[in-house]
């Protein structure tokens, strides 16, 4: 089974085909990053045009790797919420068009279920998992005891985890988007400045991580006016630190809670070596399997709405073609 996947709920237009949700045959992504870099985040109506722009050539390009034509394509599988609505709005009515005109099913896809689904493209997933899914827009712990059922168990309350990244690194005038930027220095520093951990109430799985960047603001004003300097690297280690101990520690306590067989970390935070390594060091430590997905799967990516799309194939659930973007779409 061929699946057509397309994403366009940010700043990434992509288009893939996967095999059986299971295989990548090709996966392209026209990133705007460079345009929006100069804005310091993502500018809604010109990641709409870019998208309008790149769109057609995008999957034209995912079926010329994949060395395959419309006429093998089972279903078409497009990310309809959440996201920007101009952004995603692009992505529905070229899926939709292409359904109409070559009568081709259409599957309506959930950004976060195509993040964690990117684990699937890199080994089966085996129930119950935790699954944790930290990115610009979102932190998460989501619960999956089959397929294509989620149950969030925690949230964050304010900003997302590539958020307070972002905002931090802005703080120490480094560059948009400024996660990897802070993964890098945090290598050079040590956690020696005391941050706060937004542990919450203590049986919560939820997250807070807007108490800990006004910290780190506050620790650098208030040096500033003592007229002292503070390590960057320092800041940024701690910083780390403060943000992966509360997010790998309520991850291992949800998988013991529900014996969970696996644990699966998605979304572009993933990429954060500092993260990568502790929850490998806590899961080993548990005797849980750990999954994570390759940078490439990690970032946003057709590939990963195609194989979430593949369990809507499967279970023979495919929208119409009044399907809409839904800005604000909850994922259970
Ligand atoms: P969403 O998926 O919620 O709609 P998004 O698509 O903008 O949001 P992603 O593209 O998945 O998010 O991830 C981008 C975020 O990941 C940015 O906030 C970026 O700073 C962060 N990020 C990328 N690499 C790293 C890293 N090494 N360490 C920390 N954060 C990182
Ligand atoms: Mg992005
Ligand atoms: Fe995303």
């Amino acid at each position: 089974t061929y699946i057509l996947g397309i994403e366009t709920s940010c700043d990434e237009t992509s288009a893939a085909v996967v095999q059986d949700g299971r295989v990548v045959l090709s996966n392209v992504i026209a990133s705007q990053a460079d345009i929006h870099k100069r804005f310091g985040g993502v500018v809604p109506e010109v990641a709409s045009r870019r998208h309008v722009e790149n769109i057609t050539l995008t999957i034209e390009e995912a079926l010329t790797r994949a060395g395959r034509t419309l006429d093998d394509i089972h279903a078409i599988a497009v990310t309809y919420g959440p996201g920007l609505v101009g952004a995603l709005l692009v992505g529905v009515a070229a899926a939709k068009a292409i359904s109409f005109a070559r009568g081709i099913p259409l599957i309506g896809v959930h950004h976060i279920a195509g993040h964690i689904y990117a684990n699937r493209l890199v080994e089966e997933m085996r129930f119950p998992l935790v699954a944790l899914v930290v990115s610009g827009g979102h932190t998460e712990l989501v619960l999956m005891k089959a397929h294509g059922e989620y149950e969030i168990l925690g949230e964050t309350r304010d900003d997302a985890a590539g958020e307070a990244y972002d905002k931090v690194a802005r703080a120490l005038k480094l560059p948009y988007p400024g996660g990897p930027h802070i993964d890098r220095l945090a290598r050079e520093g040590e956690p020696r400045v005391p941050l706060p951990r937004a542990w919450l109430e203590p049986d919560s799985y939820d997250f807070s991580f807007s108490g800990l960047k006004s910290a780190v603001l506050n620790t650098l004003h208030n040096a500033s006016q003592r007229g002292e300097t503070i390590d960057p690297a320092d800041l940024a280690a701690s910083f780390q630190d403060s943000v992966t101990e509360v997010l790998v520690e309520k991850t291992i306590r949800a998988a013991r809670e529900y014996g969970a067989r696996q644990v699966l970390l998605a979304g572009g935070v993933a990429a954060n070596r500092g993260l990568r390594e502790r929850l490998q060091q806590r899961c080993e430590a548990e005797g849980v399997a750990l999954v994570i997905p390759p940078l490439s799967l990690c970032t946003d990516n057709a590939a990963m709405i195609a194989a979430a799309g593949y369990i809507h194939y499967q279970k023979g659930q495919f929208a119409g073609l009044d399907l809409n973007g839904v800005p604000g779409l909850p994922l259970s």
